[in-house]
């Protein structure tokens, strides 16, 4: 196993984020188990095998290719999207309950077959060319076209930082536009300490966030849900809290390194260059457990 963030796994490589992975490999946030069989894989399992370069499909889905946003109990489809209970699908939007569809038409089984193959050849030989001269033959799927939101408004980001121009040059978008913030009505720094010190009158003001300076509020579930743990009301914007979570998280990335207590080789989310101590999991398992 290796990754970051692996739970209940086997015989599973670079995946982050997974729990019940099983001959895994570039997996990532399977957060409902299992996921069995899977290469290029994004979210989110539950009884899923055999997904291939495909996002966010889950709930008894087989043999997922070039696929967004399938479920459940889709199975045999190809370049979809949005499709639920489909089977044997290709190049097919919004379909339910449907068999041996392409663009959405349906054929018997043996005109599938031939015609799938037809495209498929034909995908090889004369690729889909974007406007940046990049091909894209069958076996590949074209998610930057697909990908309308903004890479900088995106967990994408957080996760892989990149510059604007590393984005653009990519062919993702990027969006400076900020949200208009409503005028604040107090400023975070004057917030208690304490929660038993916060009184109902919060639910009425528009908080200045003390980091960025966005406006936010706090809405009555989470005043509860704050007054419950004993936690004061928090002086930055969801923003800004989201931003620090994310910081602390580490990233989808792997790198090199050597065990801090027997020297063995690693491979491991922490870079060399992090100071923190770092062992293998013999060594680790020796110390803590
Ligand atoms: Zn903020
Ligand atoms: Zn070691």
């Amino acid at each position: 196993m290796t990754g970051d963030h692996v739970y209940t796994s086997r015989n599973s490589k670079e995946c982050y984020i997974v729990n019940g992975a099983e001959n895994c490999k570039w997996v990532q946030f399977i957060t409902v188990p299992t996921a069995k069989d899977c290469v290029d894989y994004s979210g989110w399992g539950h009884n899923s095998e055999l997904i291939y370069d495909t996002v966010q499909v889950g709930d008894k889905t087989s043999n997922i290719k070039f696929s967004a946003y399938c479920f459940p109990d889709v199975i045999n489809t190809e370049y979809s999207l949005w499709c639920t209970a489909a089977k044997n699908c290709f190049g097919c939007v919004n379909l339910k309950r449907k068999h041996y569809s392409i663009l959405n038409k349906q054929y018997s089984k043996e005109e599938f077959e031939q015609l799938k193959g037809k495209i498929t050849e034909d995908m090889k030989t004369n690729p889909y060319i974007d406007e940046k001269g990049r091909t894209w033959p069958y076996g590949e799927f074209c998610v930057e076209i697909f990908g309308k939101h903004a890479y900088n408004n995106s967990n994408a980001f957080k996760l892989i930082p990149k510059t604007k121009e590393e984005v653009l040059k990519e062919g993702y978008f990027w969006d400076d536009t900020e949200n208009p913030s409503p005028p604040a009505t107090m400023k975070a720094h004057v917030l208690p300490d304490t929660i038993s010190e916060t009184n109902d009158s919060i639910l009425e003001e528009v908080i200045e966030c003390a980091s960025c300076k966005r406006s936010y509020k706090i809405v009555r579930g989470e005043l509860d849900l704050l007054r419950k743990m004993r936690l004061p009301a928090p002086r930055e914007c969801p923003k800004c809290r989201e931003n620090k979570r994310f910081a602390r998280m580490t990233k989808p990335k792997l790198y090199h390194r050597k065990c801090d207590k027997c020297g063995e080789p690693i491979y491991t989310p922490y870079a060399p260059e992090d100071p923190r101590i770092v062992y293998c999991v013999k060594d680790y398992q020796a110390e803590f457990l």
